[in-house]
């Protein structure tokens, strides 16, 4: 499998307390990756760390396959967009003010694309007004813009849906569909509500006390939820037409036992 960005035993400390503690993540290419955690459990500090904003103490993390301690770390990283906390916009410019600024950080030659990022996140039409009359929707909407500059190919939104009506959360929701599926962009999202990033995500890393404990696909993830009876049958085929007319789920183990679902 290829990893767009893992972790080998990963450890940060805030004074004494650590925060990050041997955590191993792999973020499989072309992935929406869900890490899941309760508040405090570290996932912003992971965040920030992958991004360059912090130093671990201990262990290594790779983006495709570049060491962090390597020299072309920086380069590497410049493939990647982040939204961390709240997304980094002037609220006294425009939308389109906005993105420009990021073409200028990014240190793009020109305005290439802009209007086209503008009519993705479906900011086209807000002309002058300025980003402090913009809804929190709109403002996660501009943030992604932002983030997409440069043409990334990995995405981190750290709680994305974070303060958003249920209008704006699904317009996120198929943004983010969107961009993985039309453009091949692969995404870490952070967020506590593991039903809301079971709408999305195809690998999930469960964090808790500063680690990762668990990676888990959806697949098996929805297999593992999946309520079995294991029944004891006298006529196997008796049983499984039965099971059929009702169209109920189930899987053969032997002549004698069924596990139904
Ligand atoms: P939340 O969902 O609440 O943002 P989180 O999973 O993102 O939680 P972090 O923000 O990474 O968790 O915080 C993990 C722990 O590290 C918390 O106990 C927090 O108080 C502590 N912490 C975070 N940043 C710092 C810092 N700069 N200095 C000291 N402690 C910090």
């Amino acid at each position: 499998m290829e990893y767009i960005l893992e972790t080998n035993s990963l450890g940060k400390k805030y004074g004494r307390s650590e925060v990050l503690k041997n955590l191993n993540m792999h973020i499989p290419k072309g992935s929406i990756y869900g890490l899941i955690g309760k508040n405090g459990a570290g996932k912003t500090t992971l965040i920030r760390v992958l991004c360059g904003l912090q130093k671990p103490n201990t262990g290594t993390y790779a983006i495709y396959g570049t060491l962090n301690k390597d020299k072309k770390i920086s380069e590497a990283r410049k493939r990647i967009g982040a939204i961390i906390e709240s997304p980094s916009i002037c609220l006294d410019m425009t939308a389109e003010d906005n993105v420009k600024e990021q073409y200028k950080v990014v240190g793009l030659p020109n305005y290439d694309g802009l209007n086209e990022l503008l009519k993705l996140v479906r900011l086209e039409n807000t002309d002058k007004k300025t980003a402090r009359k913009f809804s929190l929707g709109m403002r996660q909407r501009l943030g992604l813009a932002i983030a997409l500059v440069g043409n990334p190919d990995l995405l981190i939104l750290d709680e994305p849906i974070n303060g958003l009506d249920p209008e704006g959360i699904i317009e996120i929701r198929e943004l983010i569909l969107k961009l993985n599926k039309e453009k091949g962009i692969t995404f870490l999202i952070s967020s506590h509500y593991l039903d809301e990033l079971s709408k999305i995500a195809t690998i999930y890393g469960f964090m808790n006390e500063s680690k990762i404990v668990k990676e888990i696909t959806n697949e098996e993830l929805e297999h593992d939820l999946k309520v079995r009876t294991q029944i004891n049958v006298s006529d196997t085929k008796e049983c499984v037409k039965y099971l059929e007319e009702r169209g109920l789920e189930y899987k053969v183990i032997s002549d004698e036992i069924i596990d139904i679902y």
